[in-house]
């Protein structure tokens, strides 16, 4: 291990969380102008990127990350407490880097390493996000049979089809997208994973405005994209299995993410509250603590190498639940701020997460989808 990643790292968790703390201290003025989410989604991403070009400058952004693909070692677990300390300095959240948690470890796991090893440390140095390329009109919920294919010429494979609800599609340079080289009665078992390069020729994107009025839902179509073998993610026909993997971290660890963000909120709106809120802040509280101690015990985990499994069902239901009741709660007790907001970038932001935490049941996995798996595979009710 380099001098730097152990100067960061420290000698226990609880050290490395008092250097990051104090880094924040002594970069102050540089860090204040990129944590608010500002209300223009293009100027949001924009501040994102940037955040993410400094910490990876200062070392911080690369920690969590396998040394042999540019990062500087550590686990989930020292990227769960970077995120933790961010959101109480007053960050706005990770904008397009959510991918980070949800496809950089599927490409840690089964890209080609000389791949990954080229675009990861990009990835992380904010210079190149990601997005998902899974759903399709005609594919959400039965992911199974989606249409979108790729087949073999010379070396190379040609995709053609069409993806939708591609989250900053708009803001990414790949895509990493499921697709069919089998044939469609092979269902799960005729898929393959593959990074589409978005500048690539045949490649056209477009946003879907969100009734929140933000532009981070797109939809992009490919028409005899070429991409070389290199790009494959995992197996040719073994899609399925590394979409399963993303799709648990999705469900699973992300939610610590998302609870930071709407903790912040509760927490900030919670201070000028009356006491005829106590209770309706208390169960929101309550189920913060739930999806806390949930995440934490995946993140722990996945910081072992061990699978998340059903579990990750369980956290993604948990944690979007609790998102619509700490909004409600907000709505509930203050609603001019959700319904007029001030002018302000503060209140501004606050109505478009109001308005998202509307929809956060259906990505990943709708909230129908979850109840099967848990039902199915924690309850052991084989007919659900
Ligand atoms: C904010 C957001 C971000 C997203 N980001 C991405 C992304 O980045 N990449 C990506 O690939 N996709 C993304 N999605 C798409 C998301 O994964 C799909 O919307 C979701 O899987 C549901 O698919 P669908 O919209 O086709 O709905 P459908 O599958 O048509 O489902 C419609 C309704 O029917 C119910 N239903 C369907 N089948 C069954 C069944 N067998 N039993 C019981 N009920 C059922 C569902 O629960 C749902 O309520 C995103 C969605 C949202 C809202």
């Amino acid at each position: 291990m380099g001098a730097e990643s152990q100067n960061l790292l420290g000698s226990s968790l609880g050290d490395f969380v008092d250097r990051f703390r104090d880094w924040i201290a002594d970069n102050r003025a540089e860090l204040a102008p990129l944590l608010p989410a500002r209300a223009d989604y293009d100027a949001r991403v924009a501040t994102a990127k940037r955040l993410r070009g400094l910490l990876y400058d200062a070392g911080w952004g690369r920690i969590g990350w396998p040394e042999e693909f540019g990062g500087h070692g550590g686990t989930i677990l020292h990227r769960a407490a970077m995120y933790d300390e961010l959101f109480r300095a007053g960050w706005g959240g990770p904008v397009v880097f959510e991918h980070l948690e949800i496809v950089a470890p599927t490409l840690v796991r089964y890209a080609d390493p000389e791949f990954t090893r080229t675009v990861l440390p990009r990835f992380l140095d904010g210079s190149q996000p990601w997005a998902q390329g899974f759903s399709e009109p005609e594919a959400g919920s039965d992911l199974a049979s989606l249409r979108t294919r790729a087949e073999l010429d010379g070396s190379d494979w040609v995709v053609n089809g069409a993806k939708i609800w591609t989250s900053w599609v708009g803001y990414a340079r790949w895509c990493l997208a499921l697709v069919r080289t089998g044939t469609a009665e092979e269902r799960h078992r005729g898929l393959t994973m593959i990074a589409v390069d978005l500048r690539s020729p045949g490649v056209t994107a477009g946003p879907i405005r969100q009734a929140n009025g933000t532009d981070e839902l797109g939809q992009v179509r490919f028409d005899d994209v070429r991409v070389p073998p290199s790009r494959i993610i995992g197996d040719v026909g073994g899609g399925w299995r590394a979409a399963m993997y993303l799709l648990a971290h999705e469900r699973g660890t992300l939610s610590w993410v998302r609870h930071c963000g709407y903790r912040e909120n509760l927490t900030s709106a919670s201070k000028s509250m009356s006491e005829n809120s106590d209770r309706q802040v208390g169960e929101a509280a309550l189920g913060l603590l739930g999806v806390r101690s949930a995440a934490i015990n995946l993140l722990a985990r996945e910081a072992a190498d061990r699978e998340l499994g059903p579990d990750s069902a369980f956290n993604k239901l948990l944690t979007t639940r609790t998102e619509q009741t700490v909004y409600n709660t907000l709505r509930d007790i203050d609603g001019t701020r959700v319904a007029i907001p001030d002018g302000s970038d503060a209140a501004a932001v606050l109505q478009q997460e109001y308005l998202f935490s509307r929809i956060v049941t259906i990505y990943g996995g709708s909230q129908q989808m979850q109840l099967m798996t848990i039902a199915r595979h924690i309850l052991g009710l084989e007919n659900a």
